[in-house]
């Protein structure tokens, strides 16, 4: 399997594709072509791995990593990815993809990706280092997943002050390999660091730079794992291909769903549920594709103006016009979102975070008979207890940590305040890295 950059200037393995994360013509990769499945073929898988095995295999083909896909399969699903059925219905489900180290589904693609690149790395003497700047989410999910990793260091970018407490904590508290920098500026300023180091050719040999953000390949290839799964079950149990609604940011889970259908597994609509930031809303209303500066909401590892993955669905997709029949997008307001937290805790007695209400948000606003005739996996992307002062008041009741959060959030933290500088940023480098 070849993967080709959406911009059309560069094809690559499923290895340099990982390492590289971003194409040289500045595009991203998607797969040349998606092998076709039936879901048939999927009899006898029952498990996440034995699920991911089958789907993955096509896109490894031609890969060092093949022979070990194995080991990388059991390293990403450590832990369950449960479909629970909601009260009262037989037709709602939530997809719960929140039971890994930190809580979030980003630790699915972080942890698929670790396994990937730590193999990748081996053979150079130097280690990789990977660089990722965070708003929240993402540098925890990849923190722990490369934690204590041989060959591999990891330098997190968080703007200082404007992560919670609970999430700085979870960017701070891992081993010697892993630097947290407190930048002194804002998300926008990380990202730029990231991309200045990275476009810096001594700098890049030198340490051997490699990013894990959303645009890798390596955490889009596993989320379609869960699709699968939760859509096969339940095609086995009542032959109905189910409805996803997809809580949308920067557009990689919701991109795996359609890939998912793509490849011929019985995904039915898919729903994109964003928050105030309507980009794709207005868009597939009949818009222009413009990105805007990102609007601050309560569900807030959504809160992108320019999502990254667009690229990628126009690439495989198409336009407006196209997309319109295969997608449909709901905004959903922080009163709304406010509104939603509260409705589950008291008819269904379940706290869900901000992110998974604007989900259950855009499931209540469906037309009456798209509800009722088809069913439908509301995902979960992450556990309420990461957004205790959200929903907490709202529900009038703590959150209890689940063991997992409680765990990091109870090791000891440090970080290093640095200015927005590539300087600054390098010599703290050094400093951490003793080089
Ligand atoms: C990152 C994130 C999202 C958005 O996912 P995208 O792949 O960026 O669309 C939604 N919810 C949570 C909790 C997240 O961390």
């Amino acid at each position: 399997m070849k993967y080709r950059s959406t911009r059309g200037g560069q094809t690559a393995t499923l290895d340099e594709a990982l390492l590289a994360g971003i194409a040289r013509d500045g595009g991203l990769f998607v797969p040349e072509r998606l092998p076709a499945f039936d879901s048939a073929d999927f009899d006898g898988d029952d498990t996440l791995t034995s699920v991911a095995r089958r789907l993955l295999t096509p896109f490894f083909e031609g890969s060092s990593l093949a022979a070990g896909l194995e080991g990388v399969l059991a390293e990403t699903f450590s832990f369950p990815i449960p479909l629970r059925e909601l009260p009262g219905t037989d037709t709602r489900h939530l997809l719960e993809l929140f039971h890994g180290p930190t809580a979030a589904f980003k630790d699915v693609g972080a942890g698929f990706l670790a396994a990937c690149l730590s193999r990748l790395a081996g053979g150079d003497e130097r280690p990789v280092t990977i660089l990722v700047a965070t708003s929240g989410d993402t540098g925890g999910a990849v923190a722990a997943a490369f934690d204590g990793r041989p060959g591999m260091r990891v330098v997190v970018l968080f703007p200082e002050g404007r992560v919670s407490a609970r999430q700085a904590h979870q960017l701070c508290c891992w081993g010697d390999n892993v630097l947290s920098l407190a930048v002194h500026g804002s998300f926008d300023d990380c990202q730029r660091l990231v991309k200045q180091a990275m476009a810096n050719a001594e700098l890049s040999a030198r340490w051997r730079f490699s990013s894990a953000n959303s645009i890798n390949v390596g955490r889009l290839l596993p989320q379609c794992i869960y699709y699968a799964q939760a859509s096969l079950a339940c095609w086995r149990a009542r032959r109905a291909k189910p409805g996803f609604i997809v809580p949308t940011g920067n557009l990689g889970n919701a991109l795996a769903c359609m890939l998912v259908r793509e490849m011929g597994l019985p995904v039915g609509d898919i729903v994109l549920a964003t928050n105030a930031n309507r980009m794709l809303v207005d868009y597939l209303d009949g818009g222009e594709w413009r990105p805007r500066a990102s609007l601050r909401t309560l569900a807030t590892a959504m809160d992108v103006g320019d999502p990254g993955n667009m690229e990628r669905v126009r690439a495989l997709f198409g336009e407006a016009g196209e997309l319109r029949g295969r997608l449909r997008a709901m905004s959903v307001t922080d009163d709304e979102i406010e509104q939603e937290i509260r409705d589950v805790w008291s008819a269904d007695g379940l706290a869900i975070c901000p992110h998974t209400a604007t989900a259950s948000r855009a499931w209540r606003r469906l037309p009456d008979a798209d509800r009722q005739e088809a069913e439908w996996v509301i995902v979960a992307t992450a556990h309420p207890a990461k957004f205790e002062s959200v929903v907490e008041p709202l529900i009038g009741r703590d959150v209890p940590l689940p063991a997992a959060l409680q765990g990091v959030l109870s090791r000891p933290a440090r970080s290093t305040a640095v200015e927005p500088r590539l300087e600054a940023v390098e010599a703290a480098m050094r400093d951490a890295f003793a080089t």
